[in-house]
């Protein structure tokens, strides 16, 4: 029987988390090995061209808000260069009146600066975004091609060893080694820190060293409307992103003579097909309505034509799982990055690299970044068993992982 590899790091999942995580190991000069069930990087989840990113300025606990600003600092720093459009526009929910002076003093106590976010009245929105709808202005935010990222990410470079067409199903401790386990019950490779970032999948790779976490499937369809120029849809059409409930990117002319118009996403709690629906295809067109404040337009002037359906992973809480299992040694989580792949990756990257390389934490607490918030992200915020997942993040009898605390090797 041959020996297994042995590899000191080892991430397994090569979509947007797993590849941003190997990418920030390897550039501090520490040899990893990413591994993936499929023959290519960004087969699950990340297979997606139109992912979006701003912070997050209203709904969510506090926790979040500041979590969104300081991932969105990360991720605009590693990608604003390759962001594919730049800026976006979150309007004003209907019936509440548009304050700018309140807004911004809301703004400023989420710590985004003018040179994040600002409000906007209906005219400077219209100039900006082409939708006349108050509200307010991401000039940095974004839109990514995850699938093109994450195998940028994955370059040949001399500390990456890339492995594809291995599933690993299980993991098991032996010495101060972790033994990864594949569909034939071959043991392939050691490693003494795994880094799991394998989406849902990462539930059942996990329960084989007694961990259960509570992650599961949203799916989500994007559509892909073509418009007649002759509708009067196409005159309101967005020059740029559009967020708020749902959300779409600019207009662009397509090759039939009509315009094309990519608005999302639907969210079906607990499903996992990956085929598009008419049902969520309607759903869009409603959302679409709703982003443009737009409820007479006809909605058969949509025409479906295309779609990108994917499956989230999602915690019980909503918030990612990003940190180390105390209680494996050498197993860390990244995982439920729900429909922020763009931010909790750039969070995860930074924040795993500093745990594993035993990293000083200098730019993440720079940013803000505090022992309450890793804690918040930690997985252990669910094993510790004294409330049930969905009442907090936190666990009154589990420890905070204070970042100076959670270095691992
Ligand atoms: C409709 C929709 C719209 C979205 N919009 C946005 C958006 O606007 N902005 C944004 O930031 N995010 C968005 N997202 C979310 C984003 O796509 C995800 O958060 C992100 O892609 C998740 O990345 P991941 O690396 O965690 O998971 P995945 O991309 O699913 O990667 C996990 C990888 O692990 C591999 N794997 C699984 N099990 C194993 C195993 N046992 N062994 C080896 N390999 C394994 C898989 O093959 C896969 O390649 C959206 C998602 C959907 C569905």
């Amino acid at each position: 029987m041959t020996a297994p590899q042995h590899h000191p790091i080892v991430v397994i999942g090569a979509g947007i988390a797993g590849a941003t995580i190997a990418r920030e190991i390897a550039s501090r000069g520490h040899a990893v090995c990413i591994v993936e069930s499929a023959g290519a990087p960004a087969a699950g989840c990340s297979n997606h061209a139109y992912a979006i990113a701003h912070p997050h300025i209203s709904r969510g606990s506090p926790k979040l808000l500041q979590l969104t600003r300081i991932a969105f600092e990360l991720a605009y720093a590693r990608w604003g260069d390759q962001w594919v459009h730049r800026g976006a526009l979150q309007p004003t929910k209907d019936g509440i009146a548009f304050d700018g002076a309140v807004i911004a003093q809301h703004l400023t106590q989420l710590g985004l600066p003018t040179t994040t976010a600002y409000p906007v009245a209906a005219e400077e929105a219209e100039q900006l975004s082409g939708v006349p709808r108050a509200g307010v202005w991401f000039p940095t935010a974004g839109m990514l091609n995850l699938e093109k990222t994450t195998t940028q990410l994955l370059l040949p470079c001399e500390q990456l060893t890339q492995l594809y067409h291995l599933r690993i199903e299980a993991l098991h401790r032996e010495g101060d080694r972790w033994l990864l386990i594949d569909a034939a019950k071959k043991i392939t490779i050691s490693a003494n820190t795994v880094i799991v970032a394998a989406g849902l999948s990462s539930k059942q790779l996990l329960s084989s060293i007694q961990i259960k976490l509570p992650l599961k499937a949203v799916r989500g369809q994007l559509s892909f409307f073509q418009i007649n120029h002759e509708s009067s849809w196409a005159a309101r059409l967005p020059s740029a992103i559009i967020c708020g409930d749902g959300y779409c990117i600019p207009a662009s002319q397509c090759d039939k003579g009509k315009m094309r118009w990519i608005v999302g996403s639907s969210f079906d709690e607990g499903e996992d097909d990956l085929i598009p629906r008419d049902e969520s295809d309607r759903f869009n067109q409603e959302q679409a309505a709703g982003l443009l404040n737009y409820a007479v337009g006809n909605l058969q002037e949509l025409v479906p034509d295309g779609q990108f359906v994917g499956v989230r992973c999602v915690a019980g809480d909503r918030l990612p799982i990003i940190g180390a299992l105390p209680q494996r040694p050498g197993v860390f989580v990244a995982t439920a990055l729900g429909s922020r792949g763009i931010l909790w990756s750039a969070l995860a990257a930074k924040l795993i690299a500093d745990q594993v390389l035993a990293g000083d934490f200098a730019l993440l607490t720079r940013l803000g970044f505090t022992s309450a918030l890793a804690a918040a992200l930690a997985p252990d915020r669910f094993l510790a068993g004294a409330l049930p997942p969905s009442l907090g993040v936190l666990a009154s009898n589990s420890k905070p992982i204070l970042p100076s605390e959670s270095r691992a090797r």
